[in-house]
């Protein structure tokens, strides 16, 4: 059984620190006291990708951390976590953030989201393309409990790291679009280090963190 590598951990926290860009831990399938042992290390953006499994882990851990989607998320379950979570990163249709706005509104929140762009050459892969992220983000200027803050994107799953470093250099392009956005999310375990020279400022790291899942 792999666990937590805390020293892992703090070598990368703060290197990441020092360059300006945010962690988030993905704990998806870890059990909840293994997000607890970062949490006391004083670890609070955690990001999760199933609905149940994220509305379970919340009630078990304390208030104050951070939870980030980073799934796919469907319309209809969107109200399950609009009472706590902090950024929706996923966001892949108009249909599903008029659905978070409409039930936000509900209990007068504003949620925080991330527009994800399809940067990736596998199918697969969820996200927008460029004319359906224009779309969108045309779309969403009525939207009242929304906010977007910026760009999700995965890369291809390749060791071609020419390729990886040129699909972040396009969403980078995209981003600096917009002048009022301030978060973009690219790079993960195994390409976070390209990510950042290519102007991540948020990375989503799981299995370097708590070792490989099934
Ligand atoms: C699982 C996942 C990650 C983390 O992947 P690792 O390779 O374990 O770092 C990051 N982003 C998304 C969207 C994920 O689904």
């Amino acid at each position: 059984m792999m666990s937590v590598n805390q020293e892992q951990y703090k070598k990368i926290i703060v290197d990441l620190e020092s360059r300006g860009v945010s962690l988030v831990a993905v704990s998806k399938t870890k059990p909840a006291n293994e997000i607890l042992e970062l949490y006391q290390l004083g670890h609070r953006d955690f990001g999760e990708n199933y609905v149940q499994e994220l509305v379970d882990k919340q009630s078990q851990l304390p208030p104050d951390i951070k939870w980030h989607f980073i799934g796919h998320l469907q319309s209809n379950k969107a109200k399950y976590i609009i009472p706590f979570v902090h950024l929706i990163q996923g966001i892949d249709s108009f249909k599903l953030l008029k659905e978070i706005d409409k039930q936000a509104g509900k209990i007068s929140r504003t949620i925080d989201v991330l527009l994800q762009v399809h940067i990736a050459e596998e199918e697969t892969k969820f996200g927008l393309d460029e004319t359906e992220l224009e779309q969108v983000i045309t779309s969403a200027a009525d939207l009242k409990h929304v906010r977007i803050r910026g760009l999700m994107g995965m890369a291809s799953f390749t060791e071609n790291m020419d390729q990886v470093r040129s699909e972040f250099r396009f969403l980078k392009s995209l981003f600096d679009r917009e002048a009022y956005w301030d978060l973009l999310s690219m790079g993960m375990s195994a390409d976070y280090e390209t990510a950042i020279q290519e102007g991540s400022n948020m990375v989503r790291i799981g299995s370097l963190l708590f070792g490989s899942r099934p």
